[in-house]
């Protein structure tokens, strides 16, 4: 029988993998991968978990999954009465956390559904599990509570370790487990603290003991091994509190956790802590988002100046994006503006008065072609993913992106993050890609882990979904170098 386990090391950076990886600090991980390899994957922005778990379990982007952060308000249908209608404004960080599988668009199909033998660990996207095939989720409430007040998440991946195992003998054929250790252990200091590598270091013996299970079985052969995450992280430097700065301009804003505000201008919704979309008048329900000039007027947030221009001058901001009107995205930094548009399967970016994207000038290509050229330089795959962004109705007027080092969170972080994520720099975006079997030579994106999955275990890929197929492990590969 041929099986897959996804492992998922929550918030961990390639680099810091890769360099333990040399020094000999993760012996199973280099015995995993010396049958395969290892590469980068780029993920999702937001680049924070749940939203950035997507392209693995349904192989499609936040933005066609309509899940396009941890929180979002419906501006179609919220219309300022925030007890009654608070259904239509959304955190998953608190007691919404179960809405997120019904709030995935109902085209979209979860591997849980794709294929009926596999069960998760820890796993924030359920769509499609018995509550028997995800039986850690009584103690993921549990662990991830006290980790979460008592800075202590070794115990949450001992006990993904232990279901892991216990999976190993059971009758699945995927199996996903969430490691979300080496995430907490990084907001509260570096992504490469000792806790950190500890953490890191104890998943190498997990994956040990699961490959010893595996061999015994005499499954090893035909078992797909992926470790993964779904972002990196940076140490923050600086907090910009966004709910705060709305305030200090004179907005009346709401944000979370207390979404309550009199008449409020604009909403706030920070994920991650590094990324933050923001809606104009969310009390007035709208069908369409406003362009990014029309945000710019002085009556758009009900004060005198142009707020968009002066949040894109903070230190703290790479750039803002909107709608341009056209179809497209504008996307603006201190320096000046860019166009972004997508046509015939080509995403064309133009500086008009700068290149707030960092690309090096005027770039038209597919998607495969920007993957390519930018997935190492400053913003990695940003032009997909912030047009991606604009898919979901559900999605802020505007995106604001961090420059690294920054984040837009202080009032409420208890414990304040020394360390986050969630923009769109290549610290945040890069993630590893290690399987014991052959990877791509070139990056992928976290996207394409899905059909790769689902073609080792000769389930049919689903069509209309983000992946492309540029990691298809071949089921003669298998048996490469390995006694028949
Ligand atoms: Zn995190």
């Amino acid at each position: 029988m041929r099986r897959c386990f996804l492992l998922l090391v929550d918030g961990l950076r390639p680099d810091v993998a890769e360099r333990a990886l040399a020094a000999g600090e993760l012996p199973e991980l280099a015995r995993m991968t010396a049958t395969g390899g290892t590469t980068r994957a780029i993920t999702v922005f937001p680049s924070t978990t749940s939203v950035a778990y997507l392209p693995f379990l349904t192989g499609s982007t936040p933005g066609r999954c309509n899940i396009p952060s941890i929180r979002w308000l419906d501006r179609r249908a919220y219309g300022g009465r925030w007890w009654a209608e608070r259904e239509q404004v959304r955190s998953y960080c608190g007691y919404q956390a179960g809405r997120l599988d019904g709030d995935i668009a109902p085209e979209v199909r979860t591997i849980f559904q794709l294929v009926p033998e596999s069960t998760a660990i820890f796993t924030m996207i359920s769509r499609g599990l018995t509550p028997e095939r995800d039986p850690s989720q009584r103690e993921r409430w549990l662990w991830g509570a006290l980790a979460h007040y008592a800075q202590w998440h070794q115990p949450s991946d001992e006990t993904v370790s232990r279901y892991l195992l216990r999976a190993a003998d059971g009758p699945w054929r995927f199996v996903f487990a969430q490691f979300p250790a080496v995430d907490g252990y990084t907001h509260q200091s570096h992504p490469e603290a000792p806790k950190v590598m500890r953490a890191l270091r104890a998943v190498d013996g997990t994956v040990g003991r699961l490959r010893a299970r595996l061999a015994e079985r005499g499954e090893l052969e035909d078992t797909l091994l992926i470790l993964v995450s779904d972002h990196g992280a940076a140490p923050i430097v600086a907090h910009l509190d966004l709910p705060e700065w709305f305030r200090s301009h004179g907005v009346t804003t709401m944000s979370h956790p207390v979404i309550w505000e009199r008449d409020p201008k604009a909403a706030v919704m920070v994920a991650g802590n590094c990324s933050a979309m923001v809606y104009a008048r969310p009390n007035e329900r709208r069908r369409e988002r406003w362009p990014l000039e029309r945000l710019r007027r002085p009556d758009a947030f009900g004060v005198a100046h142009d707020v968009v221009d002066e949040l894109a001058r903070e230190p703290a901001v790479a750039f803002v994006a909107g709608a341009d009107g056209e179809g497209g995205v504008a996307v603006m930094a201190a320096a000046g503006e860019a166009r972004l548009s997508a046509r015939d399967g080509v995403i064309s970016y133009r500086p008009l008065t700068a290149d707030p994207l960092e690309v090096g000038g005027a770039l038209s290509g597919t998607p495969e072609e920007w993957l390519a050229r930018t997935w190492d330089g400053p913003y990695p795959d940003a032009a997909v993913n912030l047009l991606d962004q604009f898919r979901s109705h559900r999605s802020g007027d505007l995106i604001v992106v961090a420059r690294e080092g920054y984040d837009f969170r202080r009032r409420f972080e208890v414990p304040e993050h020394r360390s986050g994520h969630g923009s769109l720099v290549r610290s945040h975006m890069q993630t590893p890609l290690w399987s014991n079997q052959p990877v791509p030579a070139g990056p992928v994106r976290t996207v394409d882990v899905f059909p790769a999955m689902l073609s080792w275990l000769g389930v049919p890929v689903p069509e209309g979904i983000d992946a492309t197929g540029a990691w298809l492990p071949e089921p003669r590969r298998a048996q490469a170098g390995a006694p028949a």
